[in-house]
């Protein structure tokens, strides 16, 4: 069975492309300060397109919040779990209680040096990780699926409100002083990529769940001022798609093809029309859960 979690070879890339349209206010600040042309204190985060400075959803924050969502995901699961933001990477075992951080570097010191009998002990190591570790990585652990930046489709526009810094200790006004915040305006659409790399089928399956019955259900919101509503967005799949590697041959995935299963717990899935797909996947992501249910 192949060792999808591992780095040492590409079984299968998929691309979700994606639209992200703003139901809500949404607010990604800026770690930048205020800027000596902006009358506004609390910018959104621009990046420069065109010549121009233009608002967009970076690939980062996108990540942070499917990690996020993953890993309450699994740990309300019983028989699943997960740790939290890459922790895993500091657990001790192994017998001389070194971290698991520790252990996958040595274990890669020594297959680099030539030692090819360390390579089942990477993929040992890397098995121990927990499934949200596998999918968004960890500090010596590279990702599985890559957020790109979400960039404007058309014109976006950007909201302006005004709100009263409060003391947070008194609870009263500071002083009536007036603070500035931007947002971007619902009805806005950005447009990006996730993609991808090596996922068995009920992964995917995961992460169509996340988008389709989590945040397009706004049980989850998006970026600063959540609890004054901001941060509403509906992501809709334009379309799917990506390529396998059999017989050490690259083949685009085309409608009536199969995804094979990449471990034991995975299900085959028919490639068929976009609604359908997204539907099988969701399902091979159920039939993992009750897999593991205890
Ligand atoms: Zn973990």
């Amino acid at each position: 069975m192949s060792k999808w979690f591992t780095h040492l070879k590409l079984y299968r890339r998929l691309n979700l492309r994606v639209t992200y349209k703003t139901l809500s206010p949404l607010r990604i600040g800026s770690s930048k300060g205020k800027s000596l042309f902006s009358p506004v204190d609390l910018q959104v985060i621009r990046i420069m397109l065109n010549g121009r400075e233009t608002p967009y959803i970076p690939g980062s924050s996108l990540k942070g919040v499917f990690r996020s969502i993953v890993e309450t995901l699994l740990k309300s699961y019983s028989g699943l779990g997960a740790c939290d933001m890459g922790q895993c990477s500091n657990e001790r075992g192994g017998g001389d209680g070194d971290t698991r951080d520790k252990r996958l570097q040595d274990a890669v010191k020594e297959y680099n040096n030539g030692n090819l009998d360390a390579k089942q002990k990477i993929i040992d190591i890397l098995n121990e990780y927990c499934l949200a570790c596998k999918i968004f990585g960890s500090n010596t652990y590279a990702s599985h699926i890559i957020f790109t930046d979400a960039y404007p489709l058309g014109n976006v526009s950007i909201g302006v409100k005004t709100g009263i810094a409060i003391n947070r200790r008194s609870g009263a006004a500071k002083g009536g002083a007036l603070y500035q915040v931007e947002f971007v305006n619902p009805g806005s659409v950005f447009q990006g990529l996730i993609t991808l790399i090596n996922p068995p089928n009920y992964v995917t399956g995961l992460i169509l769940h996340v988008i389709e019955n989590i945040i397009n259900r706004s049980m989850v919101r998006i970026g600063g001022f959540k609890s004054r509503g901001f941060g509403n967005v509906n992501i809709n799949i334009e379309g799917i798609d990506g390529m396998v590697i059999d017989d050490s041959k690259l083949k685009y995935i085309k409608v009536g093809d199969e995804l094979k299963t990449l471990d034991e717990y995975d299900t085959n899935v028919r490639i068929v029309e976009k609604h359908e797909l997204i539907k099988e996947f969701i399902r091979v992501w159920d039939e993992y859960v009750s897999k593991h249910a205890c």
